[in-house]
């Protein structure tokens, strides 16, 4: 089949009989709701836009030929990764990088597991069949161009207790198995996109506590109608009724987060990755070729977001002519993180290399690095549109306001901008700004950006315990040298 047109995304939405939660309602509908249905326009949009462009968006199956998104692309050169690049690039820039799990993140994800299948075999090749099933998975994923959501976090109940897997029955787990499928009950979070996705993947986010029973390292992709799933969306931060010169992003770019409950559930055999060995689950996730392989695709992400919120910051400071030092000094920071976001994008695919698979993947220390800033670069940067906007993103005039026979004199001459700035342009901007935030979704996506790929805690320790070793080596020749040098100082001393 290849890559799908929006109205066939929306088509397969539509007669998937999901059980997706929103505050009391369970909605069978999502694609005319009035919370969902801006969202799985922009969805469908997203299909769209390979047809659109279609020298940077598909490429050709390498068995069928059939033409397929390239965020499937498994990368065989430096070149098909500047491509899919550009790509992944055009993607983002459709909304600004706010919704960061569409169908894209997903498939360069599997992209990079099918990459690199001998780490789905494990460390003994355990896991012959799991790892087939993981290819043929991910054959299906880019020929039928599925859009899947993930969760790989376990619930936590209690942070001191939590790590007692064999007494707690919450994290999901498999409880019983007839001739060809599993049965897993438990929950999971936080399955973004839940709403707008065909199925649902589930792979390891941390390695199991030690004493793990073997039945909590489970790993499958399942259908999102399949019996006993259950979504639980959080309250939604669309504005389905606002205008959207008042709301920009959220009438149209809200993704949802649900968490995700099993009631027993039945996996065919076929779409099970991990049953049951511990030594695949708690490695498959190691730092590997499918991890810079991701990081591309995140990291273009930011980039664009970075860049929007560098260009916003800039023209809300002009409107007021606000050329304080303080705020050129907050400009230039916003701009420092930018240029530092693109630079390890450039130089990870500078110094890209094929891997034992022999596909090519960026270079990882060139991103791991930005997993933990970003995370920490993105508050900071809503921080400073919030500092340069102050009360001015609230003392602005909605679109209906504007259109007010009786209102508009008295806003133009009331509430313009510096410099011959009209009263207009200031109220877009700075709701603009307001919508991305401060809005609900606004918070939301800040909340999302500290835990976008793990926490910066998580990410820190990561970054010292995986690359400790290889990165050390200059630094600890250069130690070395410096107490050599004193000792030999010091010993002619005397
Ligand atoms: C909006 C949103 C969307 C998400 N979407 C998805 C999704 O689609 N799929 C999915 O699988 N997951 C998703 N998640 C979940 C996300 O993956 C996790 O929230 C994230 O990985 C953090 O989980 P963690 O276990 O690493 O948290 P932790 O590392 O436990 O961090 C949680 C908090 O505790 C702090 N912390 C950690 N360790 C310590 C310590 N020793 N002492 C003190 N503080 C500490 C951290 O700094 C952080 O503030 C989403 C989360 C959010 C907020």
């Amino acid at each position: 089949m290849g890559a799908r047109t929006g109205a066939e995304y929306l088509k397969g939405l539509q007669e998937s009989t999901r059980e997706i939660w929103l505050g009391g309602e369970s909605v069978t509908d999502v694609v005319n709701h009035p919370q969902f249905r801006q969202t799985a326009q922009a969805m469908a949009h997203w299909y769209d836009l390979q047809f659109a462009h279609p020298d940077q968006l598909l490429i050709k199956d390498e068995e069928t030929g059939e033409p397929i998104n390239i965020s499937h692309m498994i990368p065989h050169s430096r070149e098909d990764l500047v491509k899919r690049g550009e790509g992944l690039r055009l993607i983002s820039e459709q909304s600004i990088g706010i919704m960061g799990r569409t169908p894209d993140y997903m498939n360069v994800t599997f992209a990079g597991f099918a990459g690199n299948p001998s780490d789905w075999r494990g460390p003994s090749g355990s896991n012959e069949q799991g790892a087939r099933n993981m290819m043929d998975w991910q054959k299906r994923l880019r020929r039928n161009d599925i859009s899947t959501t993930h969760t790989i976090v376990h619930p936590v109940v209690d942070k001191e207790k939590d790590s007692d897997f064999a007494n707690n029955p919450v994290p999901l787990h498999k409880v019983g198995e007839t001739k060809d499928s599993i049965i897993v009950r438990g929950a999971r979070l936080l399955a973004t996109l839940a709403p707008f996705a065909d199925e649902q993947t589930v792979y390891p986010g941390h390695p199991l506590p030690p004493g793990a029973p073997t039945s909590y390292a489970v790993s499958f992709t399942v259908r999102m109608d399949a019996p006993g799933l259950i979504f639980l969306c959080r309250d939604s931060g669309a504005r389905p009724d606002a205008n959207p010169l008042d709301a920009p992003f959220s009438t149209r770019f809200d993704e949802q987060d649900a968490y995700c409950i099993f009631d027993d559930v039945e996996i065919p055999k076929e779409n099970v990755w991990i049953d049951g060995q511990v030594e695949v689950y708690n490695t498959v996730m190691m730092p590997s070729s499918w991890w810079p392989n991701i990081m591309q695709q995140t990291t273009i992400r930011a980039l664009t977001k970075l860049e929007f919120a560098y260009a916003l910051a800039s023209r809300m400071a002009e409107i007021v002519n606000d050329n304080r030092e303080g705020t050129v000094d907050k400009l230039g920071e916003i701009l420092s993180y930018v240029d530092a976001t693109r630079n390890a994008l450039d130089a990870a695919v500078a110094n890209a290399k094929a891997w034992p698979d022999g596909n090519w993947f960026p270079n990882p220390r060139n991103l791991t690095c930005m997993r933990a800033l970003l995370a920490t670069w993105m508050p900071r940067v809503n921080d400073i549109l919030k500092d340069i906007g102050s009360h001015n993103l609230l003392a602005t005039a909605s679109r209906g306001q504007l259109d007010d026979a009786r209102l508009r004199p008295l806003i133009e001459k009331f509430l313009p901008g510096a410099n011959g700035i009209s009263a207009e342009e200031r109220s877009l901007i700075y709701r603009m700004a307001w919508d991305f935030v401060g809005s609900a979704l606004g918070a939301r996506n800040e909340l999302y950006e500290k835990n976008y790929l793990a926490s910066v805690h998580t990410n820190r320790m990561a970054a010292h315990m995986f690359y400790s070793h290889e990165q050390r080596k200059l630094g600890d020749q250069l130690v070395a040298n410096m107490l050599a040098d004193a000792k030999a100082r010091a010993a002619a001393l005397h």
